[in-house]
C-alpha cells in the first residue's frame, strides 16, 4: 500500500495510475477502522482498479472541541487493518495540508442542514461539505463510498455533488452492525464496558419505532414512548428520534409510503454522542 501525507505527490501518482486508465474509488473516514469502514473498502476493491482510502479527523466538522480532542486516533493500526483488506492507497494529511491558516469558507445547505443532525451539530455539514469537497478535488475518484450509517451526511454529499458538478458517482453502502445490533462506529471505543451494554437502546428503539408504527400508533405517542425506553436507561440522553422521507429528510407524521421513510435517532450514552438509522423497507 502506498502512503501519502502530502497533497501534490499523491496528485502526481494518480496522475499516471489514471493515464493507465485505471479506474478510482475513494473511501473518506477519519480512522479508528472497524468493519464498517472495510466493507466500504471492499466495495470499492470490487468495482475500481485502484482503491485510495482518506483517514483524516477533519476539524470543521466538529461542533464540541472536547469530542474532536477525544477522537481516536490510531493512524498506525489503521495503516495495518487497510493493508490486509488490500487497498491500495492511504491519504492521511496534517491540518495543515488541507486548510490555509486563514481558512474561513463555510457551506450552507438550506433546509438539509438546519435538521437533526445539523440542528443538534451547528456547522457539522459545512465542515464535511468543505472536507468532502477538498478530497473529491484531490482524488477525483470515478465513484466515492459512504456508509448509511451517516444517512444525512449522504443527503448532503448527494446536493454536494449535483450543486459542484463533480464528475463522479456516489455509492452507500448499508449500515454494518455488532452482533446484538449496535451500529458500529469508531466512537464505540470509548464505551465503558457497562456504557457499551446501554448503546443498544439506540437499535432497539429504532426497531420499537417501527413495530409501533406498524401497529398504527400515533408519530407523537411512539416518540414519547421511544423518549421514556431510552431515558430508563443510566447516562442515556436521547436528542431526537425522528422519521423522515428518505430523500429530504423532511419530517414525516406518518407513513404513507414505507419505501419512501427512515427512521433516524441521536443521542448520548455518558458523553458519547451516537446516532444510527432504520429504512422501513429495505
Ligand atoms: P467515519 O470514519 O466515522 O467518518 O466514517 C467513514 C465512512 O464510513 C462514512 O461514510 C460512514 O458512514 C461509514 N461508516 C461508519 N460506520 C459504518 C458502519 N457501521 N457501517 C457502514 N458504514 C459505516
Amino acid at each position: 500500500m502506498e502512503i501519502f501525507k502530502q497533497i501534490a505527490p499523491l496528485r502526481a501518482y494518480l496522475k499516471i495510475q489514471k493515464e493507465r486508465k485505471l479506474s478510482i474509488g475513494l473511501v473518506p473516514t477519519m480512522g479508528a477502522l472497524h468493519p464498517g469502514h472495510l466493507t466500504l473498502i471492499g466495495n470499492s476493491r470490487a468495482e475500481n482498479d485502484l482503491t485510495v482510502c482518506s483517514i483524516y479527523v477533519n476539524p470543521t466538522q466538529f461542533n464540541n472541541a472536547s469530542d474532536l480532542a477525544k477522537y481516536p486516533r490510531l493512524l498506525e493500526k489503521d495503516s495495518a487493518m487497510l493493508e490486509e483488506a488490500g487497498c491500495d492507497v492511504l491519504f492521511a494529511p496534517a491540518n495543515e495540508a488541507m486548510y490555509a491558516a486563514a481558512s474561513e469558507l463555510k457551506m450552507d445547505f438550506g433546509d438539509l442542514d438546519k435538521i437533526l443532525e445539523g440542528k443538534f451539530r451547528p456547522g457539522h455539514f459545512s465542515g464535511v461539505g468543505l472536507v468532502v469537497s477538498k478530497l473529491f478535488n484531490i482524488v477525483q475518484p470515478d465513484v466515492a463510498y459512504f456508509g448509511q450509517k451517516d444517512y444525512q451526511q449522504f443527503a448532503v454529499i448527494t446536493r454536494l455533488k449535483e450543486e459542484l458538478l463533480f464528475d463522479l458517482r456516489l455509492k452507500a453502502v448499508p449500515i454494518v452492525r455488532e452482533k446484538d445490533g449496535l451500529a458500529m462506529s469508531s466512537r464505540n471505543m470509548r464505551l465503558a464496558p457497562d456504557q457499551r451494554q446501554r448503546a443498544i437502546v439506540f437499535y432497539q428503539s429504532l426497531l420499537l419505532a417501527k413495530s409501533l408504527l406498524e401497529q398504527g400508533k400515533s408519530w407523537k405517542q411512539i416518540e414519547e414512548e421511544v423518549k421514556r425506553k431510552c431515558e430508563a436507561q443510566p447516562e442515556v440522553k436521547l436528542e431526537y428520534i425522528a422519521l423522515a422521507d428518505r430523500k429530504n429528510l423532511n419530517p414525516l407524521n406518518n407513513v404513507t409510503d414505507r419505501s419512501a421513510a427512515v427512521l433516524l435517532i441521536a443521542g448520548y450514552v455518558g458523553e458519547i454522542r451516537l446516532i444510527d438509522n432504520l429504512l422501513l423497507e429495505e
